[in-house]
């Protein structure tokens, strides 16, 4: 992280690219916390990981001033309109990661209780398998995000990859309806 990775040619290169540089360097993440892959997550942003290298020492309590979404811990079905409410309140462009297996696949939790991916809920930009994983993972996970972000599209164009994202996730076949080698 550093201006070493800004885009050679300083001159020459694209607003999309210095865009995508300034976005993947100042991410804010949203506060919160699902189950205990959350501790895995407040264990990243203290001293010892310490996610301020990244541009991210701020967790904000407010929706509105994150664009970080990190899905940490089984979604419940009561908790899933709570966690698209938050989503829908954050800042555009925004971004979701699904932090471990039960957010990502429900997990071991095969049961009515817990939302079988939270895919089905919000669109998901990068998912970090474990159980729970632990910092460094979720560190790896936010450096892949950030390549994405580096090289994700302007204006209409990102509004319309988000569009199709959601509207693929909200297509998909629920996991716990899936047969064959799932079961
Ligand atoms: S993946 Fe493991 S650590 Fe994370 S919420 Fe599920 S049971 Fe907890």
């Amino acid at each position: 992280m550093g201006i070493e990775e800004a885009p050679s040619g300083f001159l020459l290169t694209t607003v999309e690219g210095l865009a995508g540089y300034f976005r993947k360097a100042s991410m804010w993440p949203v506060t919160f916390g699902l189950a205990c892959c959350a501790i895995e997550m407040m264990a990243a942003g203290a001293s010892r990981f310490d996610l301020s290298r990244f541009g991210m020492e701020v967790f904000r309590a407010s929706p509105r001033q994150a664009d970080l979404m990190i899905v940490a811990g089984r979604v419940s079905q009561k908790m899933a309109p709570v966690v698209r409410q938050v989503y829908d309140q954050m800042a555009e462009p925004k971004w979701v990661l699904s932090m471990g297996v039960c957010a990502s696949s429900g997990g071991m939790f095969n049961n009515y209780a817990i939302v079988q991916g939270v895919d089905h809920i919000v669109p998901v930009d990068v998912y970090l398998p474990g159980c729970p994983p632990r910092p460094e993972m979720l560190i790896d996970a936010i450096l892949k995000l950030h390549e994405q972000v580096q090289n994700e599209p302007l204006g209409s164009n990102r509004k319309e990859l988000a569009a199709a994202a959601e509207a693929a996730a909200l297509e998909a076949t629920p996991t716990h309806q899936m047969k064959g080698l799932l079961r």
